[in-house]
């Protein structure tokens, strides 16, 4: 069947007779998947791009910009990575959306790319270079950029078709990667600027540095890990003032004695009355200086040093620790780096210098118990941190870096970017804001956040990424940061200039896309289209770890540079129209069915791809969509996606029947339109009852998946149409319809075509209702529908249903649903008894019904349906009866209801001794269970300890046992006497 689809660009017509029988997702996927890219179906460009800003009045434009469109960015993956569950969760979730937005006519926008991802692609390409036995520094760094360039032209963005298999609905006419050439120019516009505002400097920093990865990395990148190590408690001689040992020690405690070699000072409290008689003196740092001799230290006094903690005594090493670093600062102390940046120790540790950290650690306990200065060496167990790519024990380390002053206000009066990023997302005086969040806590945490944010270090110490635009002067000594390449630097003139090594925080680039993709920082009155159409986007819909790395960053950027762009009348833009996006939904974690976070350690994983190939993308989608809700993580389950893929096959054989009947009606010669499904049927007080009724349903299931889409609640909107479909239009809609659907020589053509507009109608609309969530097989079964030439390209191009407020339709639909809820009752009541009384499956019974309501008319008019769907007999096959007037039949068996009782007539042979045998055994064997149950809840002992939910399940059991054994005992006493 494969080859009569669409393939090398032809278009070769679907006929309805031509779905296959099986329902194959594989087939129709790949198809329906290649045929959305190749027709570039989901290209959104901007609306009138040559004449949107020349020619259109100042109104015009804003109305244009500020217009129906809805914008979203994906999350960009790292042009390293590989589609897992998380993705396909958060895809999904934006797919629906971006489908649902577009079906009702907004002007919609997905936009895709990928990130470079800095510190994963470069490790991922010198692991490349390890196993060839290179290393990138034999490479150089040119070289080695370009490698990196080979690799991602051949391996990158492998995460982007699987994106394209799976339909998502984006603009694949748009796709970047974070590096391209004019996202680069944005990137090192945003630089300048900061720079020029005085919001960028260089600054000495402790920062967490990974000695594998060689880059320094933020605290949110650090993961804490206990680990058992030791506590070494250090004598340090006390001098006299010609630097001889006076015989007395102060003793300091350390994690890490390898960094006593940067100590500069030990400090104590200044009112330590321990230390009192050592102010002013100095120690000697044994192992320090090139022959171990010692450099002399200050003791110094500091209020911040706990008196209780270990001796009192603290070492301090300004360039190893972020706490000594700021004593240091207090107290205008030299910083004494004594590690390189592999994590070995460099020059300034003397004796040891070349060695790795851990392999000084051991030296330098070992010499220092020699010379008998190692007091105690005790366990301890602390905090490490490690980084977070690599699991490398993290080094708080000095180093110059770059950073962003988000506190720092550019001029008087103006808000900082923090103050900025906080108003937009705070409540105002009207309880209103700029960007909402869902679920609504993470305002809480971003807010938080938000208040108490360090200045941002953007420097990496890597050389895959944007590198810094700045150039050191050797002369001069001064910076010159440019937006073109000088030749010369800015201060002096001097030519012996070289740029900075360093690249700039991959955070720093992807920031900035919600402006550099539409186009800023180049926005002529010729090149804005895009900027005015689709910013601020309207949703982000992401996952709550990223929250600050990235969605902070993007508010604090986006606000800070669209500031500066004016609104397309001219005018300035406010704070609201600057923000990146209105709305922030953070998705959910996926877990496994036992609702264990999935990892590669544990084994249980979930690979998308393995799914999909096994079930479809259709039901894999249809799956996370029918489980997520904001804030609920989801336990994925294949069990649902299997019986997602047994719905999916119930709509592809209901598309059969379908097609099925149309083939029979039209060759009976029924006009049957190919043309307009999507017409409403024409309805009236005289229609059947089916038909009003699954009208009215529909049109209530359509309000119902609107309403919760627009509440981000996937799992109610796809629960209502899994419901719609499978428990009224298959259950009873269809079997129903059925009875219409006569193309026999003698039977009506006229109900048979009406029978069938209907039914296709709903069918039609269904599918377009189902469609953004299970977008292949909708596409699939409308194009056949409509013989292969369907009134859009694509079935996501069509209207998505609407609710109806037509008031006179809903009184039918009133009438419908009320006549209906009657025959329901009824078919319903009489399946129930049939079962009670074990009624054979086909056995035709007689039935009597007995009514308070107005029913008996709707009972006479809808005969024929409770006659077939409740297998009852005819012509006498529901007799009328009021029960006020007539009573009750009290020597009969009832089925009492609300407002109707049902009497069900079955003779059953019944073997009467062995009837009665089985009823005894069974009443004996109640009466037993009976006992023993009563003998716990009377036993006062048991009840004081058994918890309350058990002695509830006890007390249950006992009334269900007492049931059962009232129920035996009538049966048995209902017996015929032998
Ligand atoms: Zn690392
Ligand atoms: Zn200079």
């Amino acid at each position: 069947m494969v080859f009569r689809r669409l393939l090398g660009g032809s278009t070769k017509k679907i006929m309805p007779h031509d779905l296959p029988k099986a329902y194959d997702p594989t087939a129709i996927e790949d198809h329906w998947a290649e045929y959305w890219v190749r027709e570039k179906l989901f290209a959104q460009p901007a609306p009138d791009t040559a004449s949107s800003a020349g020619n259109l009045s100042a109104s015009e434009a804003s109305l244009r910009s500020a217009g129906e469109t809805f914008t979203i960015l994906l999350p960009p993956p790292n042009v390293t990575g590989r589609l897992h569950m998380g993705h396909m969760l958060n895809q999904t979730e934006m797919d629906i959306l971006t489908r649902w937005r577009r079906m009702m006519g907004r002007r919609a926008l997905w936009l895709p790319g990928t990130d470079h991802a800095g510190i994963a692609t470069q490790m991922m390409v010198e692991r490349q270079l390890i196993s060839e036995g290179k290393t990138r520094q034999q490479l150089g760094r040119e070289a080695f950029v370009e490698r990196v360039w080979e690799w991602k032209r051949h391996y990158g963005g492998a995460i982007l078709d699987q994106m394209k298999r799976l339909g998502a609905s984006v603009d694949w006419q748009r796709e970047y990667f974070t590096m391209d050439e004019h996202l680069s120019v944005a990137v090192r516009e945003a630089f300048v600027r900061l720079h020029e505002q005085g919001l960028i400097y260089r600054g000495a920093y402790i920062v967490n540095w990974c000695p594998r990865c060689q880059t320094a990395i933020s605290d949110l990148e650090v993961v804490h890990e206990e680990q058992k190590g030791h506590l070494w408690e250090i004598r340090y001689p006390v001098i006299d003032a010609d630097g001889k040992d006076t015989g007395e020690f102060l003793t300091v405690a350390t994690t890490r004695p390898e960094t006593m070699l940067g100590d500069v000072a030990v400090a104590v409290h200044p009112e330590d009355e321990r230390y009192l008689h050592l102010h002013g003196k100095k120690l000697r740092l044994p192992l320090s200086g090139p022959d171990k001799a010692g450099r002399e230290i200050p003791i110094i006094l500091d209020e911040w040093v706990s008196r209780d903690f270990g001796t009192g005594a603290v070492k301090v090493t300004p360039a190893h620790d972020p706490n000594d670093f700021a004593l240091g600062e207090r107290h205008h102390l030299p910083s004494i780096n004594v590690m390189d940046a592999t994590g070995h120790i460099n020059a300034e540790g003397g004796a040891y210098a070349g060695l790795d950290r851990y392999v000084a650690r051991k030296r330098i306990v070992a010499d220092l118990e020699e010379q008998g200065l190692l007091a105690a060496v005790k366990d301890y167990t602390n905090n490490v941190g490690h980084c977070d790519r690599c699991k490398t024990v993290v080094e708080p380390r000095l180093s110059t870096q770059w950073f962003v002053a988000v506190n720092k206000s550019p001029k008087d009066g103006l808000p900082s970017m923090a103050e900025m990023a906080r108003k937009v997302v705070a409540p105002d005086a009207d309880g209103k804001k700029a960007i909402t969040f869902t679920p609504e806590m993470y305002e809480k945490t971003y807010l938080s956040w938000m208040e108490n944010i360090h200045d941002w270090c953007i420097s990496r110490q890597l050389w895959w990424g944007h590198r810094i635009p700045a150039w050191h002067c050797a002369d001069c000594h001064k910076i010159t940061v440019a937006r073109v390449d000088p030749t010369a630097c800015a201060h002096c003139g001097s030519e012996k200039i070289t740029q900075e090594t360093d690249v700039l925080d991959t955070w720093f680039s992807s920031g900035l896309l919600p402006v550099s993709v539409f186009g800023w920082p180049n926005l002529t009155p010729e090149n804005r289209a895009d900027f005015d159409a689709f910013y601020p986007t309207s949703l982000l819909v992401t996952g709550f770890d990223i929250l600050f790395f990235w969605v902070a960053r993007m508010i604090m950027l986006g606000c800070w540079f669209a500031g500066d762009v004016p609104m397309p009348d001219g005018s300035p833009r406010s704070l609201a129209d600057s923000i990146p996006f209105k709305e922030v939904y953070i998705h959910a974690l996926v877990r496994d069915a036992n609702r264990e976070k999935m990892s590669k350690t544990k084994g249980n994983v979930v690979d998308p791809i393995e799914i999909v190939k096994q079930y479809g993308t259709d039901a894999v989608r249809f799956t996370l969509a029918s489980m997520a809700s904001p804030g609920t993580d989801i336990a994925f389950n294949v069990a649902r996606t299997e019986g997602y893929r047994a719905f999916a096959n119930k709509i592809w054989n209901a598309a059969r029947f379908l097609f099925m009947n149309i083939e029979r009606a039209r060759e009976v010669g029924i006009h049957v339109p190919s043309n307009s499904f999507a017409n409403e049927p024409d309805l009236s007080h005289t229609s059947p009852v089916e038909d009003l009724w699954i009208m009215s349903r529909l049109n209530r299931t359509v309000q119902y998946v609107n309403l919760a889409l627009e509440k981000y609640r996937y799992d109610d909107a796809a629960n209502s149409i899994y419901q719609f479909f499978w428990g009224e239009f298959c259950d009873w809609y269809l079997e129903i319809v059925k009875l219409r659907l006569d193309f026999t020589d003698n039977a009506d053509r006229q109900v048979a075509g009406a029978a069938l507009a209907t039914l296709t109608h709903v069918f039609e609309a269904f599918l377009r209702l189902l469609s953004p969530f299970m977008p292949f097989l909708t596409e699939e079964i409308w194009h056949a529908l409509y013989d292969g030439k369907p009134p859009k390209k694509s079935i996501a191009l069509s209207e998505y249903p609407s609710y109806s407020e037509n008031a006179s339709l809903l009184s039918l639909f009133d009438s419908g649903e009320k006549s209906m809820d009657a025959i329901q009752l009824a078919i319903s009541g009489i399946r129930a008894r049939r079962k009670e009384l074990n009624a054979e499956e086909k056995a035709i019974l007689n039935v009597k019904i007995a009514s308070t309501e107005a029913y008996p008319d709707i009972f006479r008019k809808n005969a024929e349906i409770i006659q077939k769907l409740a297998r009852v007999n005819k012509p006498e096959l529901v007799s009328f009866l009021d029960r006020n007037k007539g009573g009750r039949y009290e020597h009969l068996t009832w089925q009492a209801h609300q407002h109707i009782d049902i009497y069900v007539e079955y003779e059953k042979q019944i073997d009467v001794p062995a009837e009665r045998a089985r009823l005894t055994k069974e009443i004996v064997k109640l009466e037993k269970g009976l006992a023993a149950a009563e003998r716990q809840l009377g036993n006062e002992g048991f009840l004081a300890k058994a918890p309350a939910h058990v002695v509830e399940g006890l007390k249950k059991q006992e009334a269900e046992t007492r049931l059962l054994l009232n129920k035996a005992r009538s049966a048995l006493d209902a017996l015929p006497s032998e």
